[in-house]
């Protein structure tokens, strides 16, 4: 705009009304996330883009695709955006995706988060499980020095889900037994002392699924710290991994002043506490949610939307950090 119209389009501003300026602010709220939004979206892709279908990195630019620059690979003739292949391909309302980021960052329900940002409580559900696949995924694939392992668990949730076979709980309710019950979905959480954390969901506490999450994650330099149960010796001796048990159960909580599983603990506990804000999360979503926190709990107080934003696209498996202001 020229700076006379811009002038002449200022000077109506007093005639508008309180909702119509309003409406102004949201609108150019709307265009400065969605220029912030595009900027984390375009540098996703990096200096040297290359095809998400047959990995050439001979391109052409190939016009725009709403607000996006398109590609097209000489290799094999397709042509993509910086989108293409990741979980947020093909969502709508884009000027809306930092305030999610916002909203998630915030920690508001799927309804909260719907509202804050405008948009229906399906397109809620939906962004926050596309935006959380990535991170659901990243998890260190190797631990380092002291490791502390413990289980969790979760009570089962059909949340959302059609034909329960069985009488509805109270939101975020309790087990109708105690204890340990098929109601109770165990998640094993390993973490280091450098504050790398991985956790995975299984089936049931054995040695034969302990082991398939242990193994990987530690090596001979690694020592493994877990309360006495016996699964935990076991897969330690079969796997020739150097384990410290901590017998809680006759009161011992730290062996020489190190050998403990306090920081898993308290990460159990950060855990249900964010969790609790939810009212119990669906079974079918708790890996997401699991990832969420995950992350939140590692980078929490540094990110900022467009991070999240940039995560959610990002195809490196690693979080990564950055300024996109
Ligand atoms: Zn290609």
């Amino acid at each position: 705009m020229k700076s006379v119209d811009f002038k002449e389009w200022l000077s109506g501003m007093d005639r508008l009304s309180r909702g119509q300026r309003e409406a102004v602010i949201a609108e150019m709220a709307g265009q400065v996330e969605l220029e912030l939004g595009v900027k984390v979206i375009e540098a996703s892709v990096g200096d040297t883009p290359s095809c998400p279908h047959c990995q050439s990195q001979k391109l052409h630019r190939w016009g725009h695709d709403s607000g996006l620059q398109r590609y097209r690979c000489c290799g094999c003739a397709r042509t993509f955006n910086a989108l293409t292949d990741t979980p947020l391909a093909r969502l709508h309302y884009r000027e809306k995706w930092i305030k999610y980021q916002q909203a998630m960052l915030d920690g508001l329900s799927i309804r909260d988060a719907a509202k804050a940002c405008g948009i229906a409580k399906n397109t809620s559900l939906q962004w926050r499980h596309r935006f959380l696949r990535t991170a659901a995924a990243q998890k260190p694939a190797k631990m380092t020095g002291i490791v502390e392992a413990d289980e969790t668990f979760f009570l089962e949730s059909k949340k959302g889900q059609r034909n329960i076979d069985r009488k509805a709980r109270k939101r975020g309710g309790t087990a109708s037994k105690r204890g340990l019950s098929a109601e109770q979905i165990p998640v094993l959480v390993v973490r280091d002392r450098h504050g790398e954390t991985a956790d995975f969901i299984l089936g049931k506490v054995d040695a034969e699924q302990v082991k398939q999450v242990l193994k990987p994650l530690l090596n001979q330099d690694t020592l493994l710290c877990t309360d006495g149960a016996l699964v935990y010796k076991a897969v330690a001796k079969q796997e020739h991994i150097t384990h410290r048990p901590v017998n809680l159960a006759a009161g011992k909580r730290v062996i020489g002043g190190v050998y403990h599983v306090q920081n898993v603990n308290a990460y159990h506990s950060r855990l249900k506490k964010w969790m609790g804000k939810f009212n119990g999360v669906a079974t079918h979503y708790l890996a997401n949610y699991l990832g969420w926190h995950r992350m939140k709990d590692r980078f929490g107080e540094n990110t900022s939307p467009a991070d999240w934003l940039a995560n959610a696209i990002n195809r490196t498996g690693q979080f990564q950090q950055r300024c996109a202001t």
